[in-house]
């Protein structure tokens, strides 16, 4: 297929690009605004490949998106682009709602003004995937059960209220217009290139500079992990099999609470560089919670593990430990981000 992907220098669209590209099944446009949170790098070999174009655009560009389309002829689309940081939503909105929202909507229209041209095998395959967050359902009390495709809404900051806006209209584009639409609603990702605001590269990079590693409120908050590779082969089964109006549910049965996550970082860490001042849980430091902050999100993928044929390989030590050495093994990377955009000092929380 020729897949045009938004956000691909972000670090789940790149881990989609990097396993598409390599397995040589697909071609990709990738249309990308550059945005803070992009990394050219994070492509790796597949940045230069032939299978893999760079569009530096912005989704909101509603001219863009049209000539675009108009362009590459795309199979399909996947929809990834967006601003993503819940504590950034909350100090400043109006990003998250030109992105996610208005951007969402503008590819949308010119989706559909693009599908109308299509005909035969080419429109009988066409298939438009929203990739979406489990914040749009809201927070679970300990003990009750998983979200699932029939979870009602219930968004509770910025970015989750502008993702499940987002996904409503791509609903409304299928019902009302008849685009394939599928969405696809996953839970925390972590792994290699993650922008280091996010909770792990964050607690992981400050206990390597020794610095305090912040927790909000008492650290219960609850999240499923999925390493981002196995998100990302998840995702390439659903633009290739999916059914149009599906919605899929994608997760790891792997939940932990904040705090849990916070200590297995500094475990491994003290395994593998020993700090002369002693072990790193020394280093956590409770911090005035997040307004708003959803007490716990879990999936339960068994519906879309079946419909897809996959499951995670991952589970969370064995993905945190091979992110680890990610971190330790691309230290420039990060080091240069810290020191152009981002101070180290800015809280983690427990997303994404
Ligand atoms: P990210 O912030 O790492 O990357 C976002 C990418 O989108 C960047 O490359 C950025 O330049 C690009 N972008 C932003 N605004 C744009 C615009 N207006 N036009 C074109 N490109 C633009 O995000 P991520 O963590 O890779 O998340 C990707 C998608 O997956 C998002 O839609 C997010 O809501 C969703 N999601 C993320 C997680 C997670 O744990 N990270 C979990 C579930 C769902």
């Amino acid at each position: 297929m020729k897949i045009l992907l938004t956000g691909g220098c972000g670090f789940i669209g790149s881990a989609v690009i990097r396993c598409a590209v390599a397995g040589g099944a697909h071609d990709i446009v990738n249309i990308d605004k550059l945005t803070y949170a992009a990394s050219e790098a994070a492509l790796e070999t597949a940045l230069h490949h032939p299978g893999h174009s760079l569009v530096r655009a912005d989704i909101t560009d509603a001219a863009a998106m049209r000539a675009a389309f108009a362009a590459h002829q795309p199979d399909a689309v996947m929809h990834l682009a967006a601003e993503s940081h819940v504590d950034r939503s909350i100090d400043g909105p109006a990003d998250f709602i030109h992105t996610n929202i208005t951007g969402t909507f503008v590819l949308l229209e010119a989706a559909r003004a693009y599908y109308a041209t299509l005909e035969g095998d080419k429109r009988a395959k066409f298939r438009f995937h929203h990739v979406s967050t489990d914040e749009v359902f809201g927070a679970l009390a300990d003990g009750d059960p998983p979200f699932n495709a029939q979870t009602p809404y219930d968004p509770r900051s910025p970015y989750s209220a502008s993702k499940a806006a987002s996904d409503h209209l791509v609903r409304a584009w299928g019902h009302t217009y008849g685009l394939p639409v599928i969405v696809s609603n996953t839970t925390n990702n972590y792994g290699p290139w993650q922008f280091p605001e996010k909770l792990i590269p964050l607690i992981l990079i400050n206990a390597l500079e020794e610095k305090p590693l912040p927790v909000y409120g008492d650290g219960r908050n609850t999240r499923d992990w999925l390493f981002v590779n196995d998100h990302a082969e998840a995702l390439l089964k659903i633009v290739e099999t999916g059914v149009p109006g599906a919605t899929y549910c994608i997760g790891a049965r792997q939940p932990r609470r904040n705090i849990e996550v916070v200590r297995a970082i500094c475990a491994l860490l003290d395994q593998k560089l020993p700090s002369p001042h002693g072990a790193r849980e020394r280093l956590i430091t409770y911090v005035r919670d997040r307004p708003g902050h959803d007490h716990r999100y879990e999936i339960d993928p068994g519906a879309a593990e079946t419909a897809l044929g996959w499951t995670a390989a991952h589970d969370f030590e064995r993905g945190l430990a091979a992110t680890i050495d990610w971190y330790l093994n691309h230290q420039a990377w990060w080091q240069e981000i810290r020191g152009k955009t981002y101070s180290g000092q800015r809280l983690g929380g427990a997303k994404k």
